[in-house]
């Protein structure tokens, strides 16, 4: 009797034992997570916040409710998350290619630009503008954000190659090449109708070559296949897939296979993962949700081009449709999940982020900016050390970025 008490009491201990150390272990790694997500330099290379910055009235100094607004990102947010410097993406999505269209298109890319340089000025306490790679520490030294400019999207350029020296000069330091349906530039992973450059135009390739002369980094992503190896041919500087996935873990046609991610090794650029469902899993067959979200999209505009009630009403019945024919969000999981892959195949040194926050991406535990810590716990967990969370978190891209920078210089960018 006696014997058996001491083997309860001792098996009760044992457990509680157990259960604390779980707990403490889990505590530590979080803590540990924490501490590294705080040292390191961590950069977001995509994010499509300028669209909401162009809505009146919208104020980025003020936390914003993801689950009420949709909005993804704004000041207060970016400091929660801990995330020191972010690439804004002036979007311009896809209309007809004549004058007329450019020119509107043009006038759109620099309302957007012009968005990003007031929100600054007005926060100029809380974020700065980065032209340099270095600028992301000295604002961080600061207390401040990095507040980087790309455009997504080359159909603002027009057939004017002196645009991309304009879009220069107000600070843009990526460019899309296009977006989802075929440019001017190049072909989309995504037209419905496929190829027509057959990857890159001779006006894409005119327009690599002035973003190399500048000091532009080249962005590969919502290209086709084509686009990606041309991009990589021709031009002189490492590129970047600002958004992208890997396709051997989720066959999408804007993921890259293992042969581009050793090509990219190769090239000495990078590969920013990004935090869009779709991208990350297989989805399941969901025939209703499907059928519900064609016919409601069916004549509808580009959300871009909706005012501000169109734009509430939109919201409201995505948010109704997401209730009743849910999709099951990608997790933190399968983010890293990708990451593990693109190391395998591509190594260490060519793997980054860049969330799409405002352009679709979100997920669970990653629903916001204010959530991607729970990467750096995930990448932690599977024994990720405080060098490899460094360069994923910004200093691959900010590596390419010089490698960029220095062959601009050369070629005289005397900017630089
Ligand atoms: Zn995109």
């Amino acid at each position: 009797m006696k014997n058996k008490l001491l083997i309860i009491t001792a098996s009760f201990l044992f457990a509680v034992g157990c259960k604390n150390d779980k707990n403490q272990s889990k505590e530590d790694l979080i803590k540990r997570a924490y501490a590294i997500h705080d040292k390191v330099l961590t950069l977001d290379t995509h994010a499509d916040t300028p669209l909401r910055m162009i809505e009146p009235g919208f104020d980025m100094s003020v936390r914003h409710d993801p689950k009420k607004t949709g909005s993804k990102v704004d000041y207060p947010r970016m400091k929660e998350g801990g995330l020191d410097a972010i690439f804004f993406a002036a979007f311009v999505a896809q209309d007809i290619r004549d004058d007329d269209g450019n020119g509107r298109a043009k006038s759109l890319c620099l309302q957007m630009i012009d968005s990003i340089t007031t929100s600054i000025d007005r926060n100029s306490d809380k974020v700065g503008l980065a032209l340099n790679p270095e600028d992301a520490y000295t604002l961080e030294k600061e207390g401040k954000h990095a507040i980087y400019i790309g455009i997504e999207n080359g159909y603002p350029i027009g057939s004017d190659i002196s645009n991309v020296e304009l879009y220069y000069n107000k600070g843009v330091r990526y460019i899309t090449l296009v977006h989802s349906s075929n440019n001017d530039l190049a072909d989309s992973a995504t037209d419905p109708h496929g190829t027509e450059h057959n990857g890159i135009s001779d006006l894409g390739a005119k327009v690599i070559g002035e973003m190399n002369r500048l000091g532009i980094m080249v962005d590969v992503s919502h290209g086709n296949d084509s686009v990606f190896y041309d991009a990589i041919k021709m031009s002189k500087a490492p590129i970047i897939a600002s958004h992208s996935n890997a396709r051997a873990v989720t066959n999408h046609k804007r993921n890259f296979t293992d042969e581009m991610l050793k090509l990219i090794a190769k090239n000495r650029g990078v590969v920013q993962l990004t935090m869009l469902s779709n991208y990350l899993r297989e989805a399941k067959p969901n025939v209703m949700r499907d059928s519900v979200l064609a016919i409601f999209r069916t004549n509808m505009k580009e959300v871009s081009e909706m005012n501000t009630d169109e734009r509430d009403d939109y919201r409201e019945k995505i948010n109704l449709i997401n209730k009743r024919y849910p999709d099951p969000s990608a997790n933190v999981g399968h983010v890293v999940d990708h990451i593990d892959h693109i190391v395998k195949i591509a190594g260490i040194d060519h793997v980054g982020i860049g969330c799409d926050f405002d352009g679709g991406g979100g997920i669970d535990g990653v629903f916001d900016v204010s959530e991607i810590k729970n990467i750096t716990v995930e990448l932690v967990r599977r024994g990720y050390n405080e060098a490899q969370i460094e360069k994923i978190w910004g200093g691959n891209l900010l590596r390419v970025f010089r490698e960029v920078q220095a062959y601009a210089k050369k070629a005289g960018n005397n900017s630089i």
